[in-house]
């Protein structure tokens, strides 16, 4: 069981170990799709801590609920039952306050890029700001798009159309998006599955950057080559962390 606005301790600079509030917490969190004889228990009792400057890596065998918990803890659908904490407050249950929240706070990644296909890279990298509390002009949004295409070697690629590029460079593309709006933390489903090993490895390097800064990232996948990266693994089976 997490006590609400849990604390723990990460490693920081220098090696030594930090006390730090944690950034995202789950409250026995169980989700339950469809009714009667159809009914899916997705999650059971899910309690858990994400701090400051993590990588954490969230491993189970398909179906196990990895994608449900993701995106309860994202944001992007709520629990049957239990609670979602940022940064030590309830996320609650007005949808106009979440979804700002959601906006704000999360990057979210996913397994298939989930990119505006016959749209520019520039297009798809700028959808976040548009519903950013803090509105910029077009040229500011033109601005903070190059810079965060720059961060990722992709400022040459800024007005090409995205079905013109590769998995890895989509994939890239999606990390621009789920950066542009400083978020404190990345969630990623599946981030490298449909990635061949060199642009997975790269998607990787990109993904722990982030870490340095403070903020947390959330993986789940099935990749040792990921998992082995990170600094804690989660297991979840049928529902449950183990
Ligand atoms: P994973 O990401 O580990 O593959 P999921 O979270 O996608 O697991 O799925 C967990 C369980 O919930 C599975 O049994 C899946 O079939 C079921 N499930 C997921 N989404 C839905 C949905 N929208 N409606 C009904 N069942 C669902």
């Amino acid at each position: 069981m997490v006590l609400p606005g849990a604390r723990g301790t990460v490693k920081g600079r220098f090696g030594r170990l930090v006390d730090v509030k944690a950034m995202l917490e789950a409250h026995n969190l169980s989700k339950i799709y469809g009714n009667g004889r159809s009914q899916v228990v997705a999650l059971k009792d899910i309690s858990m801590s994400i701090f400051p400057g993590e990588c954490v890596a969230l491993m189970g065998p398909s179906g196990s609920g990895k994608s449900t918990l993701l995106s309860i803890l994202g944001l992007i659908s709520r629990p049957s039952n239990g609670s979602v904490l940022v940064q030590g407050k309830p996320a609650g249950d007005d949808e106009r306050s979440r979804a700002r929240l959601r906006n704000e706070f999360f990057g979210y990644i996913h397994q298939e890029f989930a990119v505006i296909e016959n749209e520019s890279v520039e297009r798809n990298v700028m959808i976040p700001l548009q519903y950013a509390r803090i509105r910029l002009t077009r040229q500011e949004c033109r601005k903070r798009v190059l810079q965060v295409l720059e961060q990722l070697d992709l400022a040459w690629a800024l007005h090409k159309n995205v079905s013109l590029l590769s998995g890895g460079e989509r994939q890239r593309v999606a990390i621009a998006r789920a950066l542009i709006n400083n978020p404190s933390g990345i969630l990623a489903d599946e981030p490298t599955a449909a990635l061949d090993g060199s642009s997975a490895e790269e998607v990787v390097q990109l993904l722990l950057s982030f870490r340095d800064q403070e903020g947390f990232v959330l993986i789940a996948t099935h990749d040792e080559r990921v998992v082995k990266k990170c600094d804690r693994v989660l297991h979840i089976v049928d529902g449950q962390l183990v």
